[in-house]
């Protein structure tokens, strides 16, 4: 049985990642931190007993990527085969807030990972993956980008993600690490964490549609990003590991859309004018922007055989399906709670 560690374990790709694994026949570990609420909610699913995926392959471990000493006691203990690193503050806009924490935990966290592999001496053993960004492009020096575009990081989030994504490459180089670095574009899902634009679309939109509020306020509507569907992308994350060589690959639909469709692709499914609900609130505009992101995913096609399954339309009714459930729920919770 193949064993992995996953970091982020919690997070939307962790928890689409720890499914892939688990159905794979792996078992599975993965690094949770100590919070004062609960934090395992996108896992819980798979402790029930109607999960068909064996929970008992699941392993959950205290740790943290600003611990050294966690991690090394980890990979001593594990020995794992494959090492995901999924851990990250990943917001940009609070990356602007709390820039050395988020160096910490993104830049210096890779940094922490890579060398722990290195003093447990599974270097020759483990195979480890890199969560890379398209936020890496920033300022964009070609379209489409491809993973030889010169990178132009525009935010403190992007500058550690850079920062990690070489250090990856520079174990590879250097000691040989089976290491390789996934720059994928933005990936969305029901899981999505409800600050990122798209799941704050589709959760007020849906929300607006069942009565519970009646604003959204957003920043930057002109702003363009390739959107993929999380589920396809874990799926990448695992095949990058299993090739003979490690590299890195551009992970991406190789459509753009601006905010602004997002927002009328999900009115329009809910047959709201979105007009009416919309205004804009320049708190959430970045200090420096990303306008555009597009990327050409033809070296893992080629290399991978992979295609996006999930475009832009299919994944805004993914969404949207899912909101709309949810908010039907707290519908029902409100009205059941008012009668008491
Ligand atoms: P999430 O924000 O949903 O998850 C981040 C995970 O990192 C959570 O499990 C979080 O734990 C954990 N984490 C935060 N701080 C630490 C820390 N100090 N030590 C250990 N773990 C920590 O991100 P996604 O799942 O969307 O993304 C996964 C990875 O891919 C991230 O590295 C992200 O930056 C990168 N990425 C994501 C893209 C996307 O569009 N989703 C695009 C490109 C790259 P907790 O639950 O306790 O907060
Ligand atoms: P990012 O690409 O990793 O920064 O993902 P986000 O989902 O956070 O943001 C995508 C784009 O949406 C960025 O260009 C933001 O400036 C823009 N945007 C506009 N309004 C908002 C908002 O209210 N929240 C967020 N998170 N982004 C917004």
């Amino acid at each position: 049985m193949k064993k992995a560690l996953i970091t982020g374990i919690t997070g939307q790709d962790g928890s689409y990642l720890t499914e892939l694994l688990l159905e794979k026949g792996y078992e599975v570990h993965g690094i949770i931190r100590r919070a004062s609420s609960f934090n395992t909610g996108r896992l819980e699913h798979l402790f029930q007993p109607e999960s068909h995926l064996p929970s008992k392959n699941l392993h959950l471990h205290y740790g943290d990527l600003m611990d050294s000493v966690a991690l090394v006691k980890l990979l001593y203990e594990l020995k794992p085969d494959e090492v995901y690193n999924l851990g990250a503050q990943s917001h940009v806009r609070v990356s602007f807030d709390v820039p050395e924490s988020t160096g910490d935990i993104v830049g210096l966290g890779t940094q922490r990972i890579l060398e722990a592999i290195r003093e447990t001496g599974l270097v020759g053993k483990v195979r480890f993956y890199q969560a890379s960004s398209s936020e890496m492009f920033g300022k964009v020096q070609a379209v489409p980008q491809i993973e030889t575009t010169p990178f132009w990081p525009r935010s403190p989030y992007a500058c550690a993600k850079v920062y990690g994504h070489w250090l990856t490459v520079n174990y590879r180089e250097s000691y040989g690490l089976h290491a390789s670095s996934g720059i994928l574009f933005n990936h969305e899902s029901p899981r999505r964490g409800e600050t990122f634009v798209t799941r704050k679309i589709t959760r007020a939109a849906t929300r607006i549609k069942m009565g519970l509020q009646d604003k959204l306020y957003l920043g930057n509507m002109d702003a363009k990003r390739d959107w993929g569907y999380a589920k396809d992308y874990v799926e990448m994350m695992w095949m990058m590991l299993q090739q003979d060589e490690p590299d890195d690959y551009v992970i991406a639909t190789n459509e753009t859309h601006s905010v602004k469709e997002f927002v009328q692709e999900t009115f329009g499914i809910l047959g709201l004018d979105w007009e009416k609900h919309v205004s804009y609130d320049a708190r959430y505009e970045r200090p420096a922007e990303v306008d555009l992101l597009i990327g050409d995913p033809a070296k893992a096609r080629k290399k991978l055989g992979w295609e996006p399954k999930v475009k832009f339309k299919e994944l805004v009714k993914i969404m949207v399906d899912a909101d709309l459930k949810l908010a039907a729920h707290e519908l029902a919770v409100k009205n059941a709670t008012a009668s008491v």
